[in-house]
């Protein structure tokens, strides 16, 4: 029988991770899987970077730092944005527990319940969680085949009750990238209408065939969002920064005194080091990967060619993606199904942030099922 005094929010039956747990139940039962299913790079963080965190605890660096972090990493954050963006440095910087954090904060600070929420089908699927838990609306808008989210599309999907529309750039889970003559289409279509655009850049660095392009290089009204969980393989150190109108960031200032406090200190003391570690051999052995996926899946599976990110979105053969990952885990072999990412489930997710030999071991596998 249920407690009364455990029974839970009505806002939690607005959470639903059941797509993802049966594939962990799945694999739980695997004894050494060949997994294709991380979230996360295979390499570690980089030496200078773990010495400046372990350096920073020896220093004293352990207590709470400024709500919107301490001022040498927001420096940091500045400067890199005026190399990149050209900006002056009276902008507002938020430092947060990983764009999770960031993603949770502008949710809370910016919908009302019953606003929409505008998002390319497949996403990232922190998103429709978080839209749903701020009581908002998820509109999303299907990509498929090719995942190009055309500003048409956008202009379609939006209403008098749009409150923002989310870009996520190289992608999670397709790895598309979006060029600039994508980007100015969409910013035309939000400015129009005077709708604020996030944009979850946090896998900017792996960006593979043409140089990244930023929709806040573009589109004034941006609230842009970038990390150290991919970059830099800091995932567990929860770290992240955005930056955007004023008016926005500090109200997600003032929730997060209120909430995560500030994002840890000794990962914020090392994140300057993290922002000047040179990662292109990281992100050059990241690109061979996926020359190795699109090698082996490409052509056979019908796959979109994915430019960025460290995942490939790949049609399911049969058309069935959980019945394939089914037959893909029976062969020690772990891949996510689409549904987990989509209203469709067409399609897989596979991850290539593993080592060369695994993944020819998988891809070899996968090869051999379709
Ligand atoms: N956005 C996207 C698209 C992601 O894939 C992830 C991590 N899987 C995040 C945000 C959150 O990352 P973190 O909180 O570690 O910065």
């Amino acid at each position: 029988m249920t407690r009364n005094s455990h029974s839970i929010a009505d806002r939690m039956a607005l959470i639903d991770a059941s797509g993802i747990r049966k594939v962990f139940d799945l694999a739980a039962k695997m004894t050494d899987p060949i997994n294709l299913s991380i979230g996360q790079p295979d390499f570690d963080v980089p030496e200078p970077i773990k010495a400046r965190a372990v350096e920073a605890i020896g220093q004293g660096h352990n207590k709470y730092t400024q709500t919107q972090g301490t001022g040498e990493l927001r420096d940091s954050i500045a400067a890199a944005c005026r190399d990149e963006f050209g900006w002056d440095d009276d902008r507002a910087y938020l430092v947060t527990s990983g764009v999770s954090g960031a993603l949770m904060l502008a949710m809370l600070t910016m919908i009302n319940p019953g606003q929409e929420v505008i998002f390319a089908d497949p996403y990232f699927v922190m998103y429709s969680h978080l839209v749903h838990l701020a009581g908002g609306k998820c509109v999303m808008v299907d990509t498929y085949p090719d995942f190009r989210p055309t500003a048409e599309k956008f202009a379609d999907a939006i209403t008098d009750n749009t409150r923002m529309i989310i870009l996520n750039s190289p992608s999670n889970p397709t790895g598309c990238v979006h060029t600039e003559a994508e980007l100015r289409a969409i910013a035309e279509v939000a400015a129009e209408r005077d709708i604020l655009v996030i944009s979850d850049e946090i896998y900017n660095l792996f960006c593979y065939d043409q140089p990244f392009v930023s929709m806040a290089s573009i589109y004034e009204n941006t609230l842009l969002f970038r990390g150290f969980s991919k970059s830099y393989a800091m995932t567990g150190w929860r770290m992240g920064w955005c930056t955007g109108p004023k008016a926005v960031v500090e109200k997600m200032t003032v929730l997060q005194q209120y909430s995560f406090v500030c994002a840890p200190s000794m990962a914020q003391a090392a994140g300057a080091t993290a922002l000047a570690t040179d990662m292109s051999q990281q992100v050059a052995a990241y690109k061979r990967k996926r020359d190795m996926v699109v090698d082996a899946l490409g052509e056979k599976f019908g796959m979109v060619t994915p430019a960025g990110a460290f995942y490939a979105f790949v049609p399911a053969p049969g058309g069935d993606a959980t019945e394939f990952v089914k037959k893909a885990i029976d062969n020690n072999v772990l891949i996510i199904p689409g549904n987990v990412f989509s209203s469709r489930d067409t399609h897989f997710r596979i991850s290539y942030a593993t080592t060369d030999e695994r993944l020819a071991e998988g891809l070899d596998i996968l090869s051999s099922l379709a």
